[in-house]
């Protein structure tokens, strides 16, 4: 059993990696991949430790594809130049795009300041959820659930956008730091989008699809896998785990999947 997509608190989650490593492995999972929004120095933090799992050293790049898609990055060398260039901008990026949303949040006079939004961040990638926290901690809302709604959602008044690169961009980078690019949890693209995509993907330099994740029925992991297989691509599962940010989602909890996934993980050498 592995669980090739999860978050720490380089970016929204909030375990740590060793916090992360310990949970999978009381659930009994062999390997994780770490892959935090925008940033990869979450694995860096395990290496050498013995902690009975293999760690997979990982990312989850935001990219432009007819809106955002999100591109897993997988066993990338963290320290590659031009992937580390990419990650310093977007953060400086997602910092000033952060002070935007509490510019337009602050004009409205809902008053959450940058300092709060500070105190639920970590290190890494400065996100919406962050801020989400912090409307929580000031009584404008019950849940981050409540917050997105409410406030941060893509179509809201106090949405900012900040400049994300393009999908290939993305699958360039990844395969130029030795890693293996995997288009995450497909179903939440517009199927129209989707479709679109799927007989580019191997060209982009695609190398898998995250064909099972929590967000995805039965009838659509079972289509993705196909199409996977269709286009040449391998499947991955991931549970997308952030701890309490997605209080209904479990470390290792994505157990669908069968021996495309097998193959996958043999590929991946966990
Ligand atoms: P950002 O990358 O800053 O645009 O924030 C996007 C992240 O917010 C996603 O990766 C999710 O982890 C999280 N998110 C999106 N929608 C919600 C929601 N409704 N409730 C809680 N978290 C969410
Ligand atoms: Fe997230
Ligand atoms: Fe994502
Ligand atoms: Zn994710």
């Amino acid at each position: 059993m592995f669980d090739l997509h999860v978050h720490t608190t380089y970016s929204d989650g909030d375990f740590t990696p060793i916090e992360v490593a310990w949970a999978a492995s009381r659930k009994g999972l062999k390997a994780i991949a770490i892959t935090d929004h925008d940033e990869c120095r979450g694995a860096l933090e395990l290496k050498g430790k013995d902690i009975g799992i293999d760690v997979i050293s990982g990312i989850e790049i935001a990219a432009k594809y007819e809106g955002e898609v999100h591109v897993l990055g997988l066993l990338i060398d963290c320290d590659n130049a031009q992937l580390s260039c990419h990650i310093k901008k977007t953060l400086e990026l997602r910092a000033q795009r952060a002070e935007g949303i509490l510019a337009k949040l602050n004009s409205s006079g809902i008053r959450v300041s940058y300092e709060d939004v500070k105190k639920e961040f970590g290190s890494g990638a400065l996100g919406r959820p962050h801020i989400a926290a912090a409307l929580v901690k000031n009584g404008y809302a019950g849940s981050s659930n409540e917050a997105f709604n409410k406030y941060l959602s893509k179509h809201g008044e106090f949405y900012v956008p900040y400049e994300k690169i393009d999908i290939r961009g993305a699958v360039k980078l990844i395969n130029g730091a030795g890693g293996k690019a995997v288009l995450a949890h497909p179903g939440l693209l517009n199927p129209d989008i989707l479709n679109t995509l799927w007989p580019k993907l191997k060209d982009i330099g695609f190398w898998g699809v995250e064909a099972y994740h929590p967000s995805h029925s039965d009838e659509q992991c079972a289509e993705f896998e196909k199409n996977a297989v269709k286009y040449g691509l391998f499947v991955t599962a991931g549970s997308d785990f952030h701890g309490s940010a997605k209080p209904l989602i479990e470390i290792g909890q994505e157990i669908r999947g069968g021996e495309y996934l097998k193959k996958s993980g043999e590929a991946l050498g966990i």
